[in-house]
């Protein structure tokens, strides 16, 4: 077995400690969200399973390979196909996600009739396309054109697709004790989706935030309040090693840094209605602070701003 950090096509796989693993998404591959792997002492626990099922596989093959253990658990942190359209290659496992997580994939991830899925993806993509021709900043060309070479993956896989949906559900919190260590599966509410899901591993000070947390994007807010109040209480378990859902594995100032995000754009949205103004207005004269400017998103900031003028209206 070569030295880890292993290269794959898809991703990078990193030791954070002995017997936990975090699989960093290379942009455009097909991997598109971030996974880790944690050897609980017999068995193997993956938390969540990318955007193609051949990503998946390799990932399996991998955490398989360098700890010589079989895997017995596979965790979904939200119902996003990034997220979750590998979950077939690992069919056999026990597929563990939130109950809500478990309803939105059955109601969002349908695939009936091949071709028609495969034209709609289609569209998609040329649509993309024609937003890159008139993208405003670098960075939303960077998220479009990212955006464009991830979908068209999931477009290349959809023949072989299928949806998989989790095999165990629970509510607030699932601990896993295994012999080597014990890892708590909690999830505090919605926040980026109706409900979220992140993995605590309380004697390595390590988490697997899902999309609770990403590195320098917009990323989509469900539940404003509740997403701050989420990593507040995140912030007490004190962990020292985060892996984003997308982004590098990092500190725990990345917790810090989403925060202060959204309370800035939750402030600027009560103070814009407080002024009566106009969504159109809120949005042209709002100024992104320079240290948000290079962030991705294929929606950008304007995606947040309208969501949470709704969501404080009315
Ligand atoms: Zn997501």
């Amino acid at each position: 077995m070569s030295a880890i950090p292993i290269e794959t096509p898809y991703f990078t796989f990193h030791r954070l400690k002995e017997g936990v693993y975090a699989a960093v998404a290379k942009e455009g591959q097909g991997a598109w969200s971030n996974a880790g792997v944690v050897d609980l002492g017999e068995e193997l626990l993956i938390f969540d399973a990318f955007s193609t099922p051949a990503a998946a596989r390799e990932l399996r093959k991998l955490a398989e390979q360098v700890t010589g253990k079989e895997t017995r658990y596979l965790l979904n942190s939200h119902y996003h196909g990034d997220h979750v359209f590998g979950n077939q290659a690992f069919e056999d496992a026990e597929i563990i996600s939130t109950s809500t997580t478990r309803e939105l994939s059955k109601t969002h991830h349908v695939i009936g009739n091949l071709e028609a899925e495969q034209e709609e993806t289609k569209q998609y993509l040329e649509a993309l396309k024609k937003q890159m021709e008139v993208a405003k900043t670098p960075a939303q060309h960077i998220s479009l054109s990212n955006q464009y070479d991830e979908m068209a993956k999931v477009l290349a896989a959809l023949p072989e697709l299928t949806i998989v949906l989790p095999t165990l559900t629970f509510e607030k919190k699932l601990t896993l004790h295994g012999p080597a260590r014990k890892v708590e599966f909690i999830c505090l509410g919605g926040a980026h989706t109706p409900s979220d899901a992140f993995l605590y591993l309380p004697d390595d000070r390590i988490a697997f935030m899902g999309d609770l947390v990403t590195e320098e994007l917009h990323v989509p807010i469900y539940h404003p309040e509740s997403f701050v109040s989420i990593l507040n209480d995140v912030i007490k378990l004190e962990v020292e090693t985060i892996l984003p859902g997308h982004g590098k594995i990092s500190g725990t100032s990345l917790f810090e840094t989403q925060k202060n995000y959204i309370s800035y754009l939750i402030g600027e949205t009560k103070k814009a209605l407080k002024n009566e103004m106009a969504l159109d207005d809120f949005k042209a004269q709002f100024q992104l602070p320079p240290s948000y400017e290079h962030w991705k998103g294929i929606k950008g900031v304007e995606g947040n701003l309208s969501m949470l003028y709704h969501h404080y209206h009315d």
